[in-house]
């Protein structure tokens, strides 16, 4: 159970369903995506017409899941929730789509990773709310057209580059979800920290929302990690110094790095010199899937400007070797 892992785990996703919030002006963060979403949702109101399809791309526990459900609240529309990896065969999504009442909201979160048949029966379905049901099998196969109701599909994907682009460009709306700032941190945590009755004064804040890896998820979670120990050692006070000890202890770094992230790092330097490295060598030097790397540490690394994805494969920064306390070796300067 990583502390920063980005991914809600066991029981997490309940207290997460009670810190969601439920309306989109409760949603902390995201402007412009909620700007462009609040016209595309006020639009489709008007017109009495379920809004175009909406594609969601960011790193995991930036809020994609929130939104898909705050975007059916706001229609007053049902839900259904759904993951790529659980569409396996295009019969399974047959299943869904034949199910949908009108004006629907179907989220399918990781929607790069739904199978292909699968995929290719979503083009259909997106564009004219028809699928071809297929019966039989070789020469004798026939193929049974069916409505469905018209829908409004949500789409979540950590890289809106990982969908082929037949997916892609049947998306009226892509929203890029960001990393928060600090300061949007604080007001998450705040927001939470009231839900939850924990006090949390603003240093409190401050502290947990600096080492959050610009997520609200890991913001969510390093409260209630904070709140325990503030509780066992301090007499429930979250100050400045009882939010950063408790975070040493779970390994979260000043800058919010966690024990991959530095893993990831430490790898680059002492093994590769700071690289160029290839993604599935520095993956396996780690003992980590490419995926994880990938996903979960890189683009919180990019951010940070301590990694950078070259062409030639992944480079450490000068601001590594100092976040490692390493001196930059004379040949890796070039
Ligand atoms: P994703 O689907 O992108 O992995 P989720 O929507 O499940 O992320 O969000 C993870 C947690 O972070 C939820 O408990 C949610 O309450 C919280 N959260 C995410 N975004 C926001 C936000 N903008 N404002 C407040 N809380 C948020």
């Amino acid at each position: 159970d990583e502390i920063v892992s980005p991914d809600a785990e066991g029981d997490e996703r309940a207290v997460e369903a009670a810190l969601r919030p439920k309306r989109l002006d409760e949603f902390v963060g995201q402007a412009r995506v909620r700007e462009q979403l609040s016209l595309v949702l006020q639009s489709a109101l008007r017109r009495n017409r379920p809004p175009d399809h909406v594609l969601m791309s960011g790193s995991p526990g930036l809020g994609k899941t929130t939104l898909a459900m705050i975007i059916a609240a706001e229609l007053g529309a049902p839900l259904r929730l759904t993951a790529g990896p659980a569409i396996e065969r295009a019969g399974d999504l047959a299943a869904i789509l034949s199910t949908l009442s009108e004006g629907e909201v179907l989220f399918i979160d990781e929607i790069h990773r739904m199978s292909r048949p699968a995929e290719e029966m979503l083009y259909m379905a997106m564009e004219d709310f028809r699928v071809d049901i297929v019966v039989g099998k070789g020469p004798g196969a026939t193929a049974i057209p069916l409505d469905i109701a018209p829908f409004t599909l949500v789409g979540a994907t950590t890289r809106a580059g990982l969908l082929p682009a037949p997916l892609r460009d049947r998306f009226g709306f892509v929203a890029h979800m960001e990393f928060y700032d600090v300061s949007e941190l604080e007001q998450v945590l705040r927001r939470s920290a009231r839900l939850l009755g924990v006090e949390l004064p603003d240093e409190g804040a401050h502290e947990i929302a600096r080492r959050s890896r610009g997520t609200p998820r890991i913001a969510n979670r390093l409260l209630r990690r904070v709140r325990d120990y503030a509780e066992v050692r301090s007499g429930g006070v979250i100050t400045r110094e009882t939010a950063a000890d408790a975070l040493s202890l779970y390994e979260v770094d000043g800058e919010g790095l966690d024990r991959l992230d530095r893993a990831v790092l430490d790898a680059l330097l002492r093994k590769f010199g700071g690289g160029p490295v290839g993604l599935s060598t520095l993956a396996i030097a780690v003992g980590e899937e490419p995926e994880t790397v990938e996903v979960v540490a890189e683009p919180f690394l990019v951010r940070q400007g301590l990694l950078a994805r070259t062409p030639r494969g992944r480079v450490a920064t000068a601001a590594a070797w100092a976040h490692m306390g390493m001196q930059v070796p004379l040949d890796a300067l070039g």
